[in-house]
């Protein structure tokens, strides 16, 4: 049985996952695991790539507005990366928005007048939305309002997400990426006890309290999937810890994906493991 208030539209068309993220590599720790675990169960995934990261680092690990960064290559070489990370992922369609790479909080990047956070909302929601349009995914997953850790690009990729779906109608659930406070405690604590002391400390409120945590989706099968298209993004490894954890510490990470449901059209329970319950 649904609740489904668009009868005839959600049920009938093929099954399909839409995900929204910011940058090339976003894709990989927060959802590489549903969207290899979809597109292996037969439902089309779609990922929307809104910036082409030319904030990140450029040969060498040189940083953006240090001499030698070319940002032109940096993006040419970050969706090389992108392309081969979808393939270990096994997506099926990758569609890039094209914006300008607005670099993290306070870097010079913010002020550039085509980065992807200064674009205004409704106009890159119109382009999200001709995506939802063409594809009609009943389950699309982006970032919460803080974009999970305040990263501009992030957070204008929730809003436009947000707004294309209100002004579409498409999607039947919609999810915030959650990065869940107690699963974050014990890995560090894992570290800790493996002598890989974490270079910051964590604050009490870091991450997403579990009671807000409505879904939990064991990708296990998936852990190499997501290991190697994150390998596939080396020119950005020095910002990815991940890559430097121990097998089983990077096991524990990457065994199962967490969200926030904020939304559903289909009858499907509080607690759920398959961001397509009620769905099929
Ligand atoms: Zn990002």
């Amino acid at each position: 049985m649904t609740v489904n208030d668009t009868p005839g539209d959600g049920m009938d068309r093929e099954l399909t996952l839409m995900a929204v993220h910011a940058h090339p590599d976003d894709e990989v720790i927060g959802t590489g695991g549903i969207l290899a675990k979809y597109t292996a169960e037969g439902i089309r995934t779609v990922l929307v790539t809104c910036t082409n990261g030319e904030q990140g680092d450029g040969p060498g690990g040189v940083k953006p507005g240090e001499p030698g960064h070319d940002d032109a290559a940096v993006a040419e070489r970050r969706l090389a990366e992108l392309r081969e990370s979808v393939a270990h992922l096994g997506i099926d369609h990758v569609e890039l928005l094209g914006y300008r790479d607005s670099g993290m909080d306070g870097w010079d990047g913010n002020g550039h007048a085509d980065a992807f956070a200064n674009v205004p909302v409704e106009t890159a929601a119109a382009r999200l939305a001709e995506l939802m349009e063409r594809y009609r995914p009943q389950v699309i997953v982006t970032y919460d309002e803080n974009g999970n850790y305040g990263h501009p690009d992030h957070i204008q990729a929730h809003r436009i997400a947000v707004a294309a779906a209100e002004k579409t109608g498409i999607p039947d659930k919609f999810y915030y990426t959650a990065v869940p406070r107690e699963a974050i405690r014990q890995m560090f604590e894992f570290m800790r006890a493996n002598g890989m002391a974490p270079d910051f400390e964590l604050p009490d409120d870091f991450g997403t309290p579990d009671e807000l945590i409505s879904s939990v989706v064991d990708v296990s099968p998936y852990v190499e999937n997501k290991l190697k298209a994150l390998q596939a993004h080396a020119s950005q490894g020095e910002n990815i810890p991940f890559l430097r954890m121990p097998p089983e510490a990077q096991h524990q990470a990457f065994s199962r994906e967490y969200f926030i449901r904020t939304t559903s059209r289909v009858a499907a329970p509080d607690q759920e493991d398959d961001l397509f319950a009620g769905l099929r």
